[in-house]
């Protein structure tokens, strides 16, 4: 149900009249620009915590929003306010305690790049990052938060541990994270990184590259390949592989050999500074087009028949479907499991830990009239993923999760969080029984 208008209104009186941040409605200057969201003047913890307050007291919906990256609506509002942090950006390193302290609008590139100049790195997203050193919620020292009763409390395994647990995993559900504290690592020295890309008939050799690599990387290499549309291979399907390797050209070399034998149509690698990594793939992703993710859990070894004989036809028949949708892609993950898969499930509240590697399916088209029929086949090819790992995975006896980042087409919670489910429920009920947060996986019924 929308709010009462009027109740914006007194919300909005309210909020201009105690906050220290700006406000913005439909009728201020740049608003189109940013929706109604803070501007100018960086949010502090007392004003999002008024924030918090006074949406309660006048039943408005609000959202949180960062990196506004997810291709849910869970950062989104329509009738509602957001309260966006993406101001709220500023990194201290602790070269001593090796540390790393960000505030919780920053994105990637703000954390790497001031770790970088104490040669210090921490675990991030987006293409292969450090196996080597676990999820980013094993890095995680503590977490300070705005709950939703407007208090600002430090979560840590010394400090509320119970909440600390439940953040690591389903952070959004809780509150406004403000500030995170990470464990650093010495990172001096540069990685050797980039993309190569083969024509689809490579395809054997390249999962057979890929599916080996798992059984002997020590956490330091490690793929990942994009079944997508390349200019460079005449706008056929092609396999785009974007490599890592935590040491020198020489020590990648060896390792990457099969590959780089293999006369791919593109070679970019080089060897570059760490910070650098994480924005390798920009580009790939810079054209915004309409589009949603889909996750599923796959098991090593990959069938190459797999990808060639049902990937690649899915692929094309969107294309034949959907005008426009040529940007569509098929990412695989290959990354070292061992080191998460060290930590039990349920010591975090992140469900999805095991031998089982991500594949995201990313559908990219141009319009409305087209979202059903891109949804629907996202979920079709997920499915088709399962089908393959119960029909020739090896056999594992704990239910398989999916990963949280990945869907944004509403996986149901038990589906994300698992063995974990009941025990995140009691802390939500502890922490937020009125559901104040209630974006993404519902942990609370409405
Ligand atoms: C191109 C692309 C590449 C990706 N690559 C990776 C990857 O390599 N690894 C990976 O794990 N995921 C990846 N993802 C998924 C991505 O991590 C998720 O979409 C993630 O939610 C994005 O974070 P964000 O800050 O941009 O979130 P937003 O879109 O801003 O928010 C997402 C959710 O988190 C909540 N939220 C955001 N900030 C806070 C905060 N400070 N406190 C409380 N709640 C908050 C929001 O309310 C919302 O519910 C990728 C997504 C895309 C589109």
């Amino acid at each position: 149900m929308s709010p009462n208008p009027l109740d914006i209104q007194s919300l909005v009186s309210d909020l201009r009249s105690t906050l220290t941040s700006t406000v913005l409605t439909p009728d201020s200057p740049g608003y189109t620009e940013r929706i109604v969201r803070w501007s100018k003047t960086i949010p502090n913890n007392a004003d999002i915590a008024a924030t918090v307050v006074g949406c309660r007291k006048y039943g408005v919906p609000f959202a949180v929003a960062s990196g506004r990256h997810t291709t849910s609506d869970a950062s989104s509002c329509e009738d509602g306010l957001i309260i966006d942090l993406h101001l709220l950006n500023i990194v201290s390193v602790d070269p001593d305690a090796r540390t790393i302290t960000a505030a919780g609008g920053c994105i990637w590139r703000d954390v790497d790049e001031a770790a970088a100049q104490h040669g210090l790195a921490t675990v991030g997203g987006t293409v292969n990052d450090r196996r080597r050193h676990g999820l980013i919620i094993d890095n995680l020292l503590s977490v300070k938060m705005v709950l939703a009763d407007g208090s600002l409390v430090t979560a840590s395994k010394q400090s509320l541990p119970d909440l600390f647990w439940a953040v690591r995993g389903a952070g959004q559900a809780f509150g406004v994270a403000v500030e995170f504290t990470f464990r650093a690592h010495e990172q001096r020295n540069p990685v050797w990184a980039g993309k190569l890309l083969f024509p689809l008939d490579k395809v054997e050799l390249v999962f057979k590259f890929a599916n080996d690599l798992m059984g002997t990387s020590d956490g330091d290499s490690a793929v990942m390949i994009n079944i997508s549309t390349s200019p460079r291979a005449n706008g056929e399907l092609a396999i785009a592989v974007a490599v890592f390797h935590n040491g020198s050209s020489e020590s990648a070399q060896s390792i990457f050999q099969p590959l780089l034998d293999a006369n791919p149509l593109v070679r970019e690698v080089a060897e570059r500074p760490y910070s650098q990594l994480n924005g390798m793939m920009n580009p790939t992703f810079r054209d915004r087009k309409r589009s949603v993710d889909k996750g599923a859990a796959y098991t090593i070894p990959l069938r190459p028949e797999f990808v060639r004989d049902v990937l690649a036809p899915e692929i094309r028949r969107l294309h034949s479907q959907i005008p426009a949708s040529e940007e569509t892609m098929i990412l695989l993950e290959f990354y070292p499991t061992n080191k998460w898969s060290e930590i039990p499930v349920e010591a975090t509240a992140h469900g999805h830990r095991g031998n089982f590697q991500n594949i995201m399916i990313a559908p990219r088209w141009k319009y409305a009239e087209h979202d059903a029929i891109a949804k629907q086949w996202a979920l079709n090819v997920a499915g088709l993923v399962v089908k393959e790992r119960e029909e020739y995975g090896p056999p594992i006896e704990e239910p398989i999760t999916e990963y949280g980042n990945y869907d944004h087409l509403s996986a149901r919670p038990r589906g994300v969080y698992g063995m974990n489910l009941e025990r995140l429920v009691e802390v939500k009920k502890v922490y937020d029984p009125d559901n104040v947060f209630n974006k993404w996986y519902p942990l609370l019924k409405e």
